[in-house]
Formats: structure tokens, C-alpha cells, sequence
């Protein structure tokens, strides 16, 4: 279809422009309406102890109900919010009702350490600070029980900024990881500058391990890293009990993935959790 569109005149590519442009348009003003109308959700994914299979805490993820379209995953309209210049407000609101979370877990004595996903641009935000210190003050959790994550490229645009911002986030005693580890070009002598606690092995790498010897050598190099660096890891996307197995050999205990469970409404979390039986993941 792209093909063909291609091989035509100019008018075809001019139009299909105009297409996309009005298409655009129509996502931005519905992402408008979607954050005034309360179409956005929170699901949560378990990450485990792989050897033991106890939850170690919770990531969250946001999605959109869009009333025409279902349910969207983020890499459909996080881009274009970052674009609308919405990303901080809708950090805000994820972590409010992630802290919220969090509080509710710890009346229930269950798990209570949960992960925010966010946007390189929430960094240059310098009242996230002061937003989080109310959160945690507001819904009385402890700040460590709260895990940042940020991808590996969210410092490379304002990196002086970005690392400002870290520092501050590290001393608050928040937890910070760096997600989709290994997709960017980051150097070791800067990660080693880091403020942060975990990286996460992208799921690119993870999905095929025992298949693929490229990224079980990739894979083996990061975990090797962390260890050196006194980093924990994460593995995410994790589907099969063998790569599981595989990366228990390669010694990395943490993971999450469709193994353990799929993403669910975080509302859902504290009734899962008192269900989970740890011992009978391999029958699942
Ligand atoms: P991420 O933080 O690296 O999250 C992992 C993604 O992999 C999630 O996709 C998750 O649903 C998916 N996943 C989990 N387990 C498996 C598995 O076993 N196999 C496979 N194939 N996939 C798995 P999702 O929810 O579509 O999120 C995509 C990205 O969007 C996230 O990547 C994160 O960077 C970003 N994101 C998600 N929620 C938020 C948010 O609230 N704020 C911001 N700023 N970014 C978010
Ligand atoms: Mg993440
Ligand atoms: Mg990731
Ligand atoms: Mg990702």
C-alpha cells in the first residue's frame, strides 16, 4: 500500500500527507478530550523473584480506552502527548494513582513497591520534585518504595539537565532504573555516573534467549556489566519457562513477562496478589 502509494505522482504522496496530517489532528484533539474525559487506564505487570517466583513489585502502563478504536497501547499516542506538550500532567496523574497504589498494598500487607515508566521530557520538569515529595507525604509511603524508570535515551537530549534532575530523584530515595537497556548507545563510563539502581534488558533480547546466541551474548555481557557495577537486573519479556531457566544459569533473578502474567487493570492488583501462588507458575 506504502509501495504503491510511492510509485505514484506527487499527488498521491501529497494527499496521503494531508490524510495523515488530518489524522493527526483528529488523535491530538481526542487525546485532549480522552485526558478531560478520563479515558486513560493504568494496567500493572508483576515482576518475580525467578527463583522463588515472589512478586518483587508491580509496573505500571498506561492505556487509552478510545471510544472508537478499543484499547490503545502507548507507543500509539505517548509520542504524539510528549508532542502536545500533555506528558507531565499525565506523569502526574499516573503517579498519583500509582503512590495511591502503593499505600493501598501497604494497608494490605502485601508487595508495595511499584514502577512509573517516565518520559525523558518529565526530567526537565524541576518541580517533579517537589510533586512527589507531596505524593509521598499525601498517601504516607516511603519514597523507596517507588521505582522510576526512564529509558537509556531519555539523557541524551538535555543530558546535564537530565542528570540534575536524577541526582535530586536518588536523594528524594526514590529508585531509579534504566529501561530498555542495551537499545541505545549509552557508554559504560556514563552509566557508571548514573544515579540508578537497576537496568532492564529490553524484551528484544529477552524473547528469544534460548534461541538466539547474538542475544544471549548480549544479554550475558549486560548482566555481567551490572554485576561489576553493583547494579541489579531486570529482565523483561519473559514468555517461556525456558528462557527462564536460562537466564537463572546466566544469573539474573528478576524478570517480568507473559510467563507470569500479562498486563491487568492495576485496580486488579491487591485481589491478584493475595491469589498468586508462587509454586504453581509452571502449571500456569
Ligand atoms: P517498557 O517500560 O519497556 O514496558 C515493557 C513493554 O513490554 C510494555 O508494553 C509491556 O506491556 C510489554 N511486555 C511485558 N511483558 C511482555 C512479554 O512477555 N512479551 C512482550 N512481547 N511484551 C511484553 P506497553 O505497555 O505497550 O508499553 C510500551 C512502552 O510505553 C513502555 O515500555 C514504556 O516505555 C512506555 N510507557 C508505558 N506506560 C507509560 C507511562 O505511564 N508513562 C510513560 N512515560 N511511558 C509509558
Ligand atoms: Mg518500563
Ligand atoms: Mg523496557
Ligand atoms: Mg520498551
Amino acid at each position: 500500500q506504502y509501495h504503491s502509494s510511492l510509485q505514484g505522482n506527487s499527488q498521491v504522496f501529497s494527499t496521503d500527507m494531508l490524510h495523515y496530517t488530518n489524522d493527526k489532528l483528529t488523535l491530538m484533539a481526542e487525546l485532549r478530550q480522552a485526558i478531560s474525559e478520563q479515558q486513560l487506564e493504568l494496567y500493572i505487570q508483576p515482576q518475580v523473584d525467578m527463583r522463588s517466583h515472589e512478586v518483587l513489585a508491580g509496573e505500571v502502563y498506561i492505556r487509552w480506552r478510545h471510544p472508537k478504536r478499543g484499547l490503545l497501547t502507548p507507543d500509539s499516542f505517548l509520542a504524539l502527548a510528549e508532542e502536545m506538550g500533555v506528558i507531565y500532567p499525565l506523569t502526574q496523574w499516573v503517579l498519583n494513582e500509582a503512590v495511591a497504589m502503593i499505600a493501598k498494598l501497604k494497608q494490605a500487607a502485601l508487595v508495595s513497591k511499584i514502577a512509573v515508566n517516565i518520559s525523558s521530557k518529565d526530567l526537565l520538569h524541576d518541580e517533579l520534585v517537589d510533586a512527589l515529595e507531596q505524593l509521598f507525604d499525601k498517601y504516607q509511603v516511603a519514597p523507596g518504595q517507588l521505582i522510576l524508570e526512564l529509558k537509556e535515551s531519555a539523557l541524551v537530549a538535555e543530558p546535564v539537565k537530565a542528570m540534575t534532575m536524577l541526582q535530586r530523584l536518588h536523594q528524594l530515595g526514590v529508585e531509579l532504573a534504566l529501561d530498555d537497556f542495551g537499545t541505545g548507545l549509552s557508554s559504560l563510563a556514563y552509566i557508571r555516573q548514573l544515579p540508578v539502581q537497576y537496568v532492564k534488558v529490553d524484551c528484544s533480547f529477552i524473547s528469544d534467549l534460548h534461541k538466539s546466541d547474538m542475544n544471549a551474548a548480549i544479554t550475558g555481557a549486560i548482566i555481567d556489566m551490572a554485576r561489576n557495577l553493583d547494579l541489579g537486573v531486570i529482565a523483561e519479556g519473559i514468555e517461556e519457562a525456558a528462557v527462564e531457566q536460562k537466564l537463572l544459569r546466566m544469573g539474573c533473578s528478576r524478570g517480568q513477562g507473559f510467563f507470569y502474567s500479562r498486563p491487568f487493570e492495576l485496580s486488579g492488583f491487591a485481589v491478584w496478589l493475595k491469589q498468586w501462588q508462587p509454586d504453581k507458575v509452571k502449571l500456569q
